[in-house]
């Protein structure tokens, strides 16, 4: 049974009463699974409401309350991951594993929120008079509003609502209207774990018209947004103009630098299946490979063995590897990318074109020799596509990677120490991995630099974007 679609505000599940109702696909056969109904203007009023009355005593609640409704919400995510996981393939695509997995890995993010939610610590400040008394004083920065992505629809908006309620904030956040089912399913996890009503709010609609209401209301002190650059500049230039404080996580265009030293066939053999994890829908996706001149030719043998064994299909199936595209406009998104390069000569070494057939299947794909100004070398192609090119010296490569605006993951592969430590001091990402591939795990940050935006989920640093500094002197 797919989830059974609502919004969530003030502690209710709301649909029907002649709201605008949404189809929502299957990506793997392009069949209507569930309708989706959308906020009106008075739900908005509503939620904003809601969690501005229960900011008011959410933000005085102990640490340990909120702790314990975390903990609790990792327990119950647990218990339910194998039917939120079976939705989240239903409407998202992604294989069921890596969904269920999906899951399973989130249940650490509310705990790990569980537990730092009890060490916001404030500090003391030794006076420069006797009987001075002076405190810095860390408290919650109000009511959220939080925009989530559907490529990874319950960790996206489990890490933004873990961060808002442990902090003391509240919050009412929209989630992917392609792939809804998982924030639903948060909604509940929250609802049964004891979450007072309306500290966390679900709603939906047309994205621009719920987000510039949201960010217009005065009630609303903070934004967070998952998703492209464009969307993320618009979000934080009216937040800016409203002096309102961001976390964006927007896009990202990862090199993966394989030196001449690797263990060139780890490499090949660790890059390949994570390239094309959820169809390469992934923000930390690597998508160029650079390769040194003298390991090139082993490092796309090797990737190109591993390709082969990436079964596309209806990530229901248990042989299925590699999904379909999340929704219907990626297709002609991706296989845009592949003309441009086949304009300009670059190889198709595997892949290439859109699948026939229901569904948004679209193969692996790995294209060699590309330009470094080719539409695959520069934009976000956030899609099942490996741009493979050579190179020759390190300060060569540090500068075609460091040479687009986004900067958000980054991976190399040696061996060698000194490479290591160059390569992860130069490269100028919010995160780099050399050697192996481990992001996002509960106890790390992850955030990216210049366009890729600003702010850190998870890690210590995840309540950082959730306070404001308060300063008290007493004599
Ligand atoms: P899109 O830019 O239309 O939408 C991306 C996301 O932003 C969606 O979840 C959408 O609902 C939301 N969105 C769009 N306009 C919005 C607005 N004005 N206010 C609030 N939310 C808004 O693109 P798409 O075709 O859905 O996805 C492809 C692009 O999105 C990719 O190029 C990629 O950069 C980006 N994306 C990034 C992430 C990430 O993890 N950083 C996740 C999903 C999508």
């Amino acid at each position: 049974m797919y989830e059974d679609l609502s919004l969530y505000i003030d502690g209710h599940f709301l649909k029907g009463g002649g709201r605008v109702e949404q189809d929502v696909l299957n990506p793997a056969t392009g069949e209507v699974i569930g309708k989706l109904p959308h906020a009106t203007r008075e739900d908005l009023d509503l939620a904003l409401a809601s969690a501005q009355r229960a900011f008011e005593s959410w933000r005085r609640s102990s640490p340990l309350e909120r702790s314990k409704v975390l903990r609790r919400v990792g327990e119950l995510a647990r218990e339910r991951a194998k039917q939120i996981g079976q939705n989240i393939t239903l409407d998202e695509g992604k294989p069921l594993a890596e969904a269920v997995g999906e899951v399973l890995f989130c249940a650490e993010h509310a705990e790990w929120h569980a537990e730092e939610a009890r060490r916001i610590y404030g500090r003391v400040i030794p006076p420069r008079s006797d009987g001075v008394r002076q405190l810095v004083l860390r408290e919650p920065i109000g009511v959220c509003a939080a925009f989530s992505p559907w490529n990874f629809p319950f960790n996206q908006a489990i890490r933004k609502i873990a961060a808002a309620v442990g902090s003391g904030c509240t919050i009412v956040l929209k989630g992917p209207e392609d792939a809804p089912s998982a924030v639903v399913a948060i909604a509940r996890l929250f609802h049964d774990a004891g979450l007072p009503p309306g500290c966390l709010n679900v709603v939906w609609g047309i994205p621009a018209e719920v987000s510039q209401y949201l960010i217009h209301s005065p009630i609303v002190r903070k934004i967070s947004f998952t998703g492209s650059v464009a969307v993320g500049k618009q979000l934080a230039a009216l937040a800016g103009s409203l002096m309102k404080r961001c976390t964006m996580e927007l896009g990202g265009h990862a090199p993966a630098i394989v030196f001449e030293d690797a263990d060139v066939e780890r490499a090949a053999d660790m890059l390949a299946p994570y390239k094309f994890r959820n169809a390469g829908q992934v923000c930390i996706s690597p998508t160029r490979f650079y390769v040194h001149e003298r390991a090139y030719d082993r490092f796309v043998a090797r990737f190109l063995d591993k390709v082969k064994e990436i079964k596309v299909g209806s990530g229901l199936a248990p042989e299925t590897k590699m999904g379909p595209l999340a929704h219907q406009r990626r297709v002609p998104a991706v296989a845009g990318f592949v003309e441009d390069a086949d304009r300009r000569g670059a190889k198709v070494l595997a892949g290439g074109g859109p699948i026939d057939g229901p569904g948004n299947f679209f193969p692996p794909t790995v294209l060699a020799d590309l330009p470094d100004d080719s539409r695959l070398m520069t934009e976000e192609p956030f899609g099942p596509l490996a741009g493979m090119v050579r190179f020759r010296t390190f300060e060569e490569v540090l500068k075609r990677a460091n040479s687009l605006p986004f900067g958000l993951a980054a991976y190399a592969f040696t061996t060698s120490a000194r490479n290591a430590t160059a390569v992860s001091n130069g490269l100028e990402a919010g995160m780099v991995a050399i050697n192996h591939l481990a992001m996002a795990l509960a106890e790390t940050p992850f955030g990216g630099v210049k366009e890729s935006g600003y702010g850190s989920e998870g890690g210590a640093e995840t309540f950082d974007g959730y306070l404001v500094t308060k300063f008290v002197t007493q004599l």
